[in-house]
């Protein structure tokens, strides 16, 4: 079996357990959980903060007009949300949409940690300060880091205001949409890094393979 069906299988086994949690009581007021969306292969992933009334009924995250906002905001920089895993920090929708409590989110952690362990992101999309909050701790406000790149390793993390915020508050819109382009010349310049990488390794290999070419010919004389 190949790695990636069973990644998919691990993906839709977490999607289950996540389907019939009660760790919070967030199950009691729930319609369905809300486990995530995509390809267990997507290079990218974006978190929200916690299912919505629409999210609730359906069991998808992100299918309300907040939801039809990122898509547009995704195509605005060549991004196909199909290629994108989506999923948020709270995995059921908190009663008439109020904040996450502590308590709620430290019970659903493991859920979002297991997502990212399996499909291991080059880029995340943090939407809003709960998912800030949730993945860079410690990090100063969204007001102040939204747009930037923050490299933790191997991955990039870029925090954005979160859709719903924007829709009906033209200036932050606006600041989306251009935190959205920076995103589009974070992907560019992490595609270029790897292409740059991807050649100094053909060379090194290259060189590799002259060294012991040249050996090869010194011990037939
Ligand atoms: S919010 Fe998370 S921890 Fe709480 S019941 Fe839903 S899946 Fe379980």
């Amino acid at each position: 079996m190949s790695l990636g069906l069973v990644d998919a299988e691990a993906l839709a086994a977490l999607h289950d357990r996540i389907n019939i949690c009660t760790s919070c009581r967030l199950h009691e007021t729930r319609t369905r959980a809300v486990p995530g969306d995509g390809p267990v292969t997507a290079r990218i992933m974006a978190v929200g903060e916690a299912p919505g009334e629409n999210e609730d009924r359906t069991g998808r995250p992100f299918v309300g007009a907040a939801g039809q906002l990122l898509t547009r905001l995704l195509q605005s920089i060549g991004l196909d949300r199909q290629d994108i895993y989506i999923c948020n920090v709270l995995k059921c929708r908190p009663p008439g949409n109020r904040d996450p409590e502590p308590d709620e989110v430290s019970s659903c952690a493991h859920f979002l940690d297991e997502q990212v362990a399996l499909i291991r992101p080059d880029v995340i999309l943090l939407l809003g300060r709960h998912a800030v909050g949730r993945l860079l701790p410690g990090m100063p406000g969204i007001s102040r880091i939204h747009g930037q790149r923050v490299r933790r390793g191997d991955r990039l993390y870029v925090p954005l205001f979160h859709p719903a915020a924007a829709l009906y508050n033209a200036s932050l819109l606006r600041t989306l949409e251009e935190d959205m382009q920076r995103v589009r010349g974070y992907l560019d310049d992490a595609e270029a890094e790897r292409e740059r990488q991807r050649k100094d390794e053909e060379q090194e290999a290259a060189r590799a393979a002259a060294v012991r070419a040249a050996d090869e010919q010194l011990t037939l004389f």
